[in-house]
Formats: structure tokens, C-alpha cells, sequence
């Protein structure tokens, strides 16, 4: 795999390295910047409107930004797609884990949850932010998000890429776990060469040999904080150490190494009852941890003076 080199710098970044430029990336009412670190929390997925409601009342009172919530899931396996699963809320019973629901069946449920992620925003003061799978969900999802992430898996999608240049609506872009820096920054030039700049970019890990537990399948990479606030001093920075670490008892230590290295926010996943968590749950972390790591955090910022 190459690595950045001056010649790349100027024949095939010169807009993502700029280094007089001052990017504006503002989600809903809120204005992220490189001034004031953010928490981005919430569900893996979007389960009911008692999970968002409760998650989004309690994350606001301990300090976060933005609300975070599954929606569209990408899939490892073709079963079990947790769109379909019941929703208590509204009555709807039937599951078939092994039934591939159409396009349609998907698009229907997923507006229902998308709708509850947008009420539970509004309600608290959080502006949202959900994974795009399909470049033809780009409007029904514009109805519904203040910001569009754009999964590892899709970091390379065209179809993606072109789709939310097209919006006004931000996005953030997460870094594959087996690709480089370079990589990253060529898909925000990408962006920036569609005349698309509001974007940040989240790091969620990378492939090593050893992740020092037999779940995970990345570890963090703290010199990506420094590669990128070096080559692309605009884009502001978030880490995901919930799906990096993979593992609920690293989050807290891993938040704080990634505000203290620079990272301009964070993205947890926080779930009321973390092991019953329908997806990832052994990295969510509970109510009470969560408000642990934001007290923490406070002090990382104030004794760095970065609030
Ligand atoms: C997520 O943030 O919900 C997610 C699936 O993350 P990743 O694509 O980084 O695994
Ligand atoms: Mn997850």
C-alpha cells in the first residue's frame, strides 16, 4: 500500500491539503469545530421509540452534541436484517430471520425508525446522524437526518458519492479498517472535487495483527489524528472507539487517548441495557458508563484548554 508523498500532495489532493482554509461543517443548528470537541451518541440501531427517546434524553443530559442511531444496517450475512425485527411501538409482529425483505418492505420500515430518530432529536436538542446503504435513500433519508455517515464499507461507492455530493446535508466519511490515510483523503478530494465541502471524517479503527481480544477485529490508530490534522489541517477529526475497540471496557481509555492526541470528537455507542443491545453489544456502553466518559472527557478538555 503507498503512502502520501509531496507529488500526491499537489497532483492528486491539492484541495483536501489546503492549508489556508477554514472548514464549515454545521449539522442541523449545531456548528462543529476544531475549538470544541463533540460526542456524537446513540444506539447501533434504532430498536423502538422508548430506546431512542430514553438514549436521547439521557445522552443530552450528560453533555452530548448529537444524536447517533442504525437505521439502514450493512450486513455481514443476507439473515436477519434488524429492520425487520417487531417493533413494539407500532405493533408490527411479524420476523422471518431468514425472509430477504424487498426494497420496498425495507424502505417502509426503515422511515418508521428513521422517524423515530428524527423526533427523539428534536425532542432533546440533537441533531442526527444514520448510515446510508443506498444511493437511492439519499432523498427519503435527507427527510429525516441532519447528517448522512458514510460506513467503511462505502468509502470507495461512486454511486454514494455522487448521491450525497448532490445534498446540502453534511456527512461523515468513516475510514475502512485496510485502507490508508492516502486513501481517505483521496475520497474527501473526491468530495471536494464534486464542490461538496461539508464533511468530516471518523476513524474506527485498523487491521493489525493483534487486537489483544478474540472479538475485535480492529485496533485504533491515534497516529491518524496526526497524519490527518498534518496533511488536511481543515477536516475535523472523529474517532469511533466503539467499533474500533470492539470491547465496552476499552472505550473510556480510548476516548480520552483520542481527545488528548487532538481528535476534534468521538462517536459511542451507548445502549440502555448494552448486552441486549440487538446489534454490537458488547461495545455499547450503558447509561451510567457513558456519563462516566463525559465527565472524564471534561477534564481531558479543560486540562488540554479545549473547551
Ligand atoms: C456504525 O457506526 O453503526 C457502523 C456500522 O460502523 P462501522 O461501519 O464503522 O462498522
Ligand atoms: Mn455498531
Amino acid at each position: 500500500m503507498k503512502d502520501i508523498s509531496s507529488k500526491d500532495m499537489i497532483d492528486n489532493l491539492p484541495l483536501i491539503t489546503r492549508k489556508d482554509y477554514t472548514r464549515k461543517v454545521c449539522v442541523g443548528g449545531l456548528e462543529l469545530s476544531k475549538d470544541q470537541p463533540a460526542v456524537i451518541a446513540g444506539p447501533c440501531t434504532v430498536e423502538s421509540k422508548t430506546q431512542i427517546m430514553e438514549i436521547a434524553k439521557n445522552v443530552k443530559s450528560s453533555g452530548a452534541k448529537m444524536l447517533r442511531g442504525g437505521v439502514f444496517k450493512p450486513l455481514t450475512f443476507p439473515y436477519g436484517d434488524p429492520l425487520m425485527r417487531p417493533d413494539s411501538d407500532s405493533g408490527i409482529t411479524e420476523w422471518d430471520r431468514k425472509k430477504i425483505p424487498s426494497k420496498s418492505e425495507l424502505y417502509n420500515k426503515a422511515e418508521l425508525r428513521l422517524g423515530y430518530l428524527k423526533e427523539a432529536g428534536e425532542k432533546y436538542g440533537l441533531p442526527v446522524v444514520s448510515e446510508v446503504l443506498y444511493a437511492d435513500s439519499v432523498g427519503i433519508m435527507s427527510q429525516y437526518v441532519d447528517m448522512f455517515q458514510l460506513g467503511y464499507r462505502h468509502m470507495f461507492n461512486m454511486d454514494l458519492i455522487e448521491a450525497l455530493s448532490a445534498t446540502q446535508k453534511p456527512i461523515m466519511i468513516k475510514r475502512h479498517y485496510g485502507e490508508s490515510i492516502r486513501s481517505l483523503l483521496g475520497v474527501m478530494e473526491h468530495f471536494e472535487a464534486r464542490g461538496k465541502h461539508n464533511f468530516i471524517c471518523c476513524e474506527r479503527g485498523v487491521a493489525a495483527s493483534h487486537t489483544h481480544n478474540a472479538e475485535s477485529r480492529a485496533i485504533i490508530d491515534i497516529q491518524a489524528i496526526c497524519a490527518l490534522n498534518e496533511y488536511a489541517p481543515s477536516v475535523l477529526v472523529f474517532i469511533d472507539p466503539s467499533h474500533a475497540t470492539f470491547k465496552r471496557g476499552y472505550v473510556r481509555a480510548v476516548s480520552m487517548a483520542a481527545i488528548a492526541a487532538g481528535a476534534d470528537g468521538l462517536l459511542i455507542e451507548v445502549h440502555p441495557e448494552p448486552e441486549k443491545a440487538w446489534v454490537d453489544p458488547l461495545q455499547a456502553l450503558g447509561i451510567g458508563d457513558f456519563d462516566a466518559l463525559m465527565k472524564d472527557i471534561a477534564r481531558i478538555e479543560q486540562a488540554l484548554k479545549r473547551n
